[in-house]
């Protein structure tokens, strides 16, 4: 996150979010760590990752929440500036049981193109993880 430049004066701009587990709101931070959080505090961040794959799983649903319809492929590019560097097949795998479970489509023009998947829940993709991984 890159603070907006006005007349050469860095401008910081209150930015709101909310936590992707409690929905709590949460002012986000201008740090260069920070700034791509997703969670109002650590009790939540640590929540995700006790989960099992948490983290990897929330990573590939807010990348599609955030970003729209996109393929495995598109996915694995984004996430491969992090650490939770995911192949390509391994995206498609773990999208597929999302599907199952209702929570992302998957659509493809031919059976030679890959799919395009796309977030449909209304829960958060920290909620997600949460209530999987208890199931
Ligand atoms: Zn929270």
């Amino acid at each position: 996150m890159k603070p907006i430049k006005k007349n050469n004066e860095q401008i910081y701009r209150a930015i709101i979010r909310e936590c992707s587990v409690c929905r709590d709101e949460y002012e986000l931070i201008y740090h260069p760590i920070h700034s791509d959080q997703r969670y109002c505090g650590q009790e939540c961040h640590m929540k995700v990752r006790q989960a099992h794959k948490g983290m990897r799983d929330h990573a590939i649903l807010t990348v599609l929440k955030e970003r729209g319809s996109l393929t495995s492929l598109q996915i694995s590019n984004i996430l491969s500036g992090c650490k939770l560097r995911t192949s390509n097949r391994t995206i498609g795998n773990i999208l597929r049981l999302w599907k199952a479970r209702g929570i992302v489509t998957a659509e493809r023009r031919s059976f030679k193109k890959p799919y395009t998947y796309k977030y449909i829940s209304e829960l958060f993709p920290g909620e997600l993880v949460l209530k999987y991984a208890k199931a």
